[in-house]
């Protein structure tokens, strides 16, 4: 018997990695945040002083570095870069922007694609991101397309930047979130768009946790659960 897949798609600050995670842990599954291995190279890119849109220059690097995810026994992923658990740095707003710069470059998604599949390929996951359930796993057993207003996403990322004691104002976070979109749902390669047979949930006007028994129905329906 194959693997089980959920693919959990939609803008940022939707609630895609908390819920992912918390449907993941209630179902047994491992829980792939794929926004972490593009921050991880956006990172990279950063540190390296290469600009976002150097396609060339993104290329080369990626050639000549390590990206590394792995699980901890508390089911957290762990992102490495050359070895170095950079889990916390990604979270960084610059790192957000230069993310969403280098996922526009074709050859990088096509890279970090085979990371995606090997994953899914060796266990039941949910994974989340942008393009899972139209590219990356088209044949994912659940699809759910996750959405909330801009207003909404920009309150729940400043109050989790806050929390980390990252200081940045509200507006700030909006604009980031509204450019984000922009550049994510007018890309060429991939660009975000719900699968035609996804299930979309949004979560403006609802909490976690009836978002989270939303989603789980969702998925125990979808794998026979
Ligand atoms: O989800 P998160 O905000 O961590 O993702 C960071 C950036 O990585 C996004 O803005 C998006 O541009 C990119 N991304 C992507 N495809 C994915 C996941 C993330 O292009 N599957």
């Amino acid at each position: 018997m194959g693997f089980k897949s959920v693919a959990i798609d939609g803008p940022s600050g939707a609630g895609k990695s908390t819920l992912a995670r918390q449907v993941a842990q209630a179902m047994g599954y491992l829980y792939v945040d794929t926004g972490a291995i593009y921050r991880t190279l956006g990172l990279a890119v950063l540190r390296a002083g290469i600009a976002p849109e150097d396609t060339v220059g993104v290329v080369d690097l990626l050639g000549r570095i390590s990206i590394d995810l792995g699980h901890g026994d508390d089911g957290l992923q762990h992102m490495y870069l050359d070895g170095e658990d950079v889990s916390s740095a990604i979270r960084e707003p610059e790192v957000s922007k230069c993310a969403s710069g280098v996922s526009a470059i074709p050859a990088v998604r096509a890279f970090l694609m085979d990371m995606q599949r090997n994953l899914a390929r060796r266990q039941n996951v949910i994974m989340d991101g942008r393009d899972i359930g139209t590219v990356v796993l088209p044949d994912a057993d659940v699809k759910i397309f996750l959405t909330a207003s801009p207003e909404a996403r920009a309150r729940r990322r400043w109050d989790e930047l806050h929390a980390r004691g990252t200081k940045v104002d509200y507006e700030t976070v909006l604009r980031d979130i509204v450019a984000r979109d922009e550049r994510d749902i007018h890309r060429d390669t991939a660009p975000l768009r719900q699968a035609e047979d996804a299930v979309a949930v949004d979560t403006t006007d609802i909490g976690l946790e009836e978002s989270f028994q939303r989603l789980l129905n969702v998925v125990q329906k979808g794998v026979g659960a």
